[in-house]
């Protein structure tokens, strides 16, 4: 019988550390799987066998810090029928748009000895701010088995199962302790996206909101709690502006907050 016609994946990294395309090579006991379902024709984190476009599946990491990212990911958006964004670089512009609050020339003259080499944007941006983006997974980094879903779904053509509730959700679902009530330990985890399966909490230690802000959430509210609990202004400011500060919520709760 002849073999069906696999659709061709690529994975595709800007401003970003790989963490999130490290995610793939961690589904070790998958790949394989994956493998006889998808060609991987265009991953250069794991191969330089690169196998010209188009693309059924785009995977793409990193944020929009250049002009050339700002052209390039056009033509990623051109080559790719799907398009999926992967971390929080990808999906809120990552911790690199914390340049994002300051003046990027100052920044760069205190980084660079030469900064006139140095050709960037002011802002680090999401992809989906420059191309239509298919699907949004967040993490920092993406969780393996979420990934695992995405790339499930795409290929059973329907949409992933990935909820939009927060960690605190996910604590309460594998009986995790809360550590703000139980030790007074300050927590992102209620108004956190669920996906990491409440991994701080359960080490007994407050969620830093790495997988961006979730759906339907109080972030003043949690704000109030922080205080009680003895945070300062910027302490809550830096809280929130971390890995997801150009996530909209987390940026205006933050701003809402002295620095
Ligand atoms: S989201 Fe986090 S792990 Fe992924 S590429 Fe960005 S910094 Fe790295
Ligand atoms: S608990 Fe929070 S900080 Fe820790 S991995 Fe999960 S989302 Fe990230």
């Amino acid at each position: 019988m002849p073999r069906r016609k696999r659709p061709k994946l690529a994975v595709y990294k800007f401003a970003s550390c790989d963490g999130c395309q490290l995610s793939i090579l961690d589904c070790e006991d998958e790949l394989l799987a994956i493998g006889e379902e998808l060609i991987i024709a265009n991953f250069t984190e794991a191969s330089s066998a690169v196998l010209p476009g188009p693309y059924d599946l785009a995977l793409v990491e990193g944020s929009i810090t250049t002009p050339h990212d700002a052209e390039r990911i056009k033509e990623v958006r051109r080559q790719s029928k799907v398009l999926v964004t992967i971390g929080a670089c990808a999906t809120s512009g990552g911790i690199q748009a914390l340049r994002n609050f300051r003046d990027h020339k100052e920044m760069l003259s205190v980084v660079y000895a030469r900064p006139e080499y140095i050709d960037t944007l002011a802002t680090s941006t999401a992809i989906a701010a420059h191309v239509p983006v298919d699907f949004e997974l967040r993490g920092c980094p993406v969780s393996k088995h979420q990934l695992l879903e995405v790339v499930s779904a795409y290929l059973a053509g329907r949409t992933p199962a990935i909820g939009h509730h927060s960690v605190c959700i996910e604590c309460k679902m594998r009986g995790t302790v809360c550590v703000m009530v139980a030790h007074g330990t300050p927590c992102l985890g209620p108004v956190t996206h669920a996906g990491c399966g409440a991994l701080c909490p359960s080490y007994t230690r407050g969620c830093y909101g790495c997988f961006g802000p979730s759906a339907g959430t109080n972030l003043p509210a949690l704000s109030g709690g922080l205080v009680k609990l003895g945070m300062k202004g910027s302490e809550i400011r830096r809280a929130f502006h971390s890995f997801n500060a150009a996530a909209p919520a987390f940026e205006k709760e933050g701003l809402a907050h002295d620095d």
